[in-house]
């Protein structure tokens, strides 16, 4: 993806730019202890239906690794180990239809998730739909696990779209 063009840089992104699912997200990431790398969320045009990226953590390489999800099953791309722990939320879609609305709110997990989803649409660094699975991918305004340090010290920002 690297000779691809970036579209812009920085903050003040429109709240509905997480629905293009055909731009990648390029998202830095770095840490109080000085590791610091790239991650992708999301595909571009080219690889749209083939490929969607999303940063996990590899607890053998002790890394941040971006994982295409599409390609099962979910392993390291580095070392191919299946331990792996994706950052941020994976969200189902909100029901649609009466009843199925009145059984998600008798549900504590479709309820916590529906209200995950509204935050992640106000606090969001990068968030996604995956049409596939039909579910929303995303990176909240918060600290992360490092898996250099083991602490709780890791943040993601958006460093450009990429068509
Ligand atoms: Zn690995
Ligand atoms: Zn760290």
């Amino acid at each position: 993806m690297g000779s691809a063009n970036a579209l812009a840089f920085g903050g003040g992104l429109p709240k509905d730019v997480y629905q293009n699912h055909k731009v990648a997200n390029l998202l830095n990431f770095s840490c109080n202890c000085g590791y610091q790398g790239d991650a992708w969320v999301a595909s571009t045009r080219s690889g749209f239906g083939k490929s969607f990226w999303f940063p996990h953590s590899c607890s053998a390489c002790n890394a941040v690794t971006s994982i295409n999800v599409l390609k099962k099953p979910i392993c390291c791309p580095e070392c191919g180990t299946n331990r792996i722990s994706q950052f941020g939320v994976k969200l189902p879609d909100p029901p649609t239809g009466a009843l199925q609305k009145l059984l998600g709110m008798l549900n504590a997990k479709h309820w916590l998730q529906s209200k995950q989803l509204k935050a992640l649409k106000n606090y969001h660094v990068a968030m996604a739909y995956e049409g596939n699975e039909r579910v929303t991918y995303g990176i909240f305004h918060q600290s992360y696990f490092c898996p250099k340090c083991t602490n709780n010290t890791l943040r993601f920002s958006l460093s450009a779209l990429v068509d």
